[in-house]
């Protein structure tokens, strides 16, 4: 089979030539319908961020076909259209079995630290193929297994409860998603900072309020806008100390401020007046899990995340045409998708 592999860091990609991985009895073998190209493949590639061992097929948002099952394999038949969970976990150590699985002692992502999904075929454990409805097209299958993902992730860590009113700072991919399914899980009003005009009328569209950081300090205009108590949950998606500072001071009493952006630089917070005297929440948010993927489609299923203003463009199986979308994410960022279809 065909696959499209990172030989050497700092290099671009190659196509190869391999043998169809081998399938265990707890295994499926899906064939690739849709691999969706992620900002975090760029830094794979770049080795800003580490990869298992080289040479490594890249790709850990993906969707297909179940083309063969193992002999132990139970509830998946060959044909299921399926997409997968990136995380391969043992699903018995303590944190598999406290469902915090993105921290199993052993687990593995697909993509980074075994072979992935820009390929013609993949063979993972059974326990990470999930059902895709038919309903979905394998193209947004495969970009919901990542980004739009972690935005439902960071939602269920703050604990956002119907009736709640969310602001979403970073009106990107995962913006974009956060708004739709922060409303699909019943937010009251959301609304989103940036500071790209763009961005913000495609956050309306999905019916956020836009709050234009470039003209507004969003932190007064949040408190304006919510009569002078605050959101009671704030995302920050952007990995900015000024952004992770404005989440945390745009809460409301007893409000949650999920921190998904990556950054290495500290940020500021004054714990009396943001945190002890409202009795506000920081929280770490990172991957999601497994049970968390089926409401997820569901969502997704029903139309109450659109994903197709997200996934803009579809390339072949194709080494020169993958390495070129990984160059653009490099130079303008990666807030559309394209999906390798095979
Ligand atoms: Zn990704
Ligand atoms: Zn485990």
């Amino acid at each position: 089979m065909k696959a499209i592999r990172l030989v050497e860091i700092g290099k671009p990609l190659e196509m190869q030539e391999l043998p169809i991985p081998s399938v265990g009895n707890r295994d499926v073998l899906v064939r690739v319908k849709a691999a969706g190209i992620c900002h975090s493949d760029a830094h794979y590639r770049a080795g800003t961020s580490s990869v298992g061992s080289l040479p490594q097929t890249l790709g850990h948002e993906v969707a297909g076909v179940v083309e063969e099952a193992g002999s132990q394999v139970t509830g998946l038949e060959i044909g299921d259209r399926v997409c997968l969970h990136y995380l391969l976990t043992c699903g018995d150590c303590t944190y598999c079995s406290l469902g915090s699985e993105q921290f199993c002692t052993s687990g593995r992502m697909i993509g980074k630290h075994c072979d992935g999904g820009y390929a013609e075929y993949i063979a993972v454990p059974a326990r990470s193929a999930v059902r895709l409805p038919d309903e979905i097209p394998f193209e947004h299958g495969a970009v919901l297994m990542c980004s739009a993902s972690t935005s439902f992730h960071a939602l269920q860590k703050t604990r956002l409860a119907a009736g709640e009113t969310v602001a979403i700072f970073g009106a990107g991919g995962l913006g974009m998603s956060a708004i739709q399914l922060a409303r699909a899980l019943g937010a009251l009003d959301v609304y989103a900072v940036d500071i790209n005009p763009d961005k913000l009328r495609q956050a309306e569209k999905y019916g956020a309020i836009p709050v234009n950081a470039a003209e507004d300090d969003p932190v007064g205009k949040l408190r304006e806008l919510t009569g002078g108590r605050g959101v009671d949950v704030a995302l920050e998606l952007i990995g900015l100390p000024q952004t992770m500072q404005q989440a945390v001071q745009s809460l409301a009493v007893f409000g949650r401020a999920g921190l998904v952006g990556i950054t290495d630089k500290p940020f500021e917070l004054y714990s009396y007046a943001e945190l002890l005297g409202r009795e506000a929440e920081v929280i770490g948010c990172a991957d999601h899990l497994l049970h968390e993927l089926p409401l997820l489609l569901e969502f997704a299923r029903r139309g109450q995340l659109d994903l197709s203003d997200v996934v803009t463009r579809t390339v072949p199986l194709d080494a020169d045409a993958v390495n070129d979308v990984l160059d653009a994410l490099e130079e303008f960022g990666g807030d559309v998708r394209t999906v390798i279809t095979p």
